[in-house]
């Protein structure tokens, strides 16, 4: 039986048949988060070297590389079934969420989270609403957060933003005061994002686009802190990388985005690229004390 230390580190995006729907045990959430990965396809506008989606050939064998619809009422049924299955306890029946403990045995949120970005998938908005509407039949018995887990590119377009201001945040939405922005902020300078996230998003305009739209979407930042031990070229996030950070998060606060609090990871589970390694627990709380020293937010470390 799995212990509860290899279900909180499994991220397994394959449940059953289901194409969109999975859960997961979350720390964070305190229950299992659904899932819903928008992309099967594993598309992403980013390259991030620490990122565990395998799209090497061997991992893409099987995986149809083109984008294909979003089936909402698929997605839909997976998501129902998924849910009854957890209020019923089937879902904790079977390996390998037997290992569950009783008090964690609940729907914590759903997660749009997935393969690759899904604010660049162009049924994200219908999606978002499909999962709102499902939501608000189940309020009484489910009153669960959606969180939307993003690299953010997708709501660069003051379109999409403006859609999920409304969506997540204005009055009278169907939104929980819970629903949240985890918007992710790896890098801060050009060279660390060339070097981390690997976008083909010139930094200049990535950054002043992420300023515009902090200041209009109030979000918790993820940022994912790892070091890269190439002989060549090492990358240590202690160095520049953590100067460019606090300078530039605070110059965003300053400016007035709406930040709620900044979340720092490490690599958890193992990358395609063995040189990207995990920073120590003493490390990542010298960079937290070191970031919280001068900036008014909630730093927190999650492993
Ligand atoms: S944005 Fe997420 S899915 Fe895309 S490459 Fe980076 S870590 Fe992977």
């Amino acid at each position: 039986m799995e212990t509860l230390k290899t279900l909180y580190s499994r991220h397994d995006r394959s449940y059953h048949d289901n194409r969109y729907v999975y859960p997961v045990l979350s720390r964070r959430a305190g229950g299992i988060s659904v899932g819903i990965n928008l992309n099967p396809d594993k598309g992403c506008n980013f390259d991030c070297v620490y990122c565990q989606v395998d799209r090497t050939p061997s991992g893409m064998r099987g995986i149809d590389p083109l984008h294909r619809p979003t089936g909402i009422p698929v997605l839909l049924e997976e998501l129902n079934r998924l849910v009854e299955g957890i209020s019923s306890g089937r879902l904790f029946s079977r390996s390998p969420f037997e290992a569950v403990p009783e008090h964690l045995r609940k729907m914590a949120d759903i997660a749009l989270s997935g393969d690759g970005e899904p604010t660049m998938v162009p049924e994200f908005l219908p999606v978002l609403d499909s999962l709102m509407d499902f939501r608000s039949h189940r309020t009484g018995r489910f009153r669960i957060p959606i969180r939307l887990i993003t690299n953010g590119t997708g709501l660069f377009r003051s379109s999409t933003r403006q859609a999920v201001r409304e969506r997540f945040f204005s009055a009278g939405s169907s939104q929980s005061p819970q629903d949240e922005i985890w918007f992710k902020i790896d890098a801060a300078d050009p060279e660390s994002f060339n070097r981390i996230d690997r976008s083909s998003i010139p930094f200049d305009r990535y950054w002043s686009s992420v300023t515009e739209t902090l200041l209009e979407l109030p979000v918790t930042i993820q940022t994912m802190v790892c070091e890269i031990r190439d002989p060549e070229a090492p990358f240590d996030p202690l160095g520049d990388w953590r100067i460019a950070m606090k300078e530039n998060i605070r110059k965003l606060l300053e400016q007035g985005a709406q930040i709620r609090e900044w979340h720092l990871y490490t690599v958890a589970r193992r990358t395609p690229d063995p040189s990207v390694v995990p920073l120590s627990s003493e490390r990542m709380e010298c960079l937290r004390q070191s970031f919280q020293e001068g900036i008014a937010l909630p730093i927190r470390i999650f492993s």
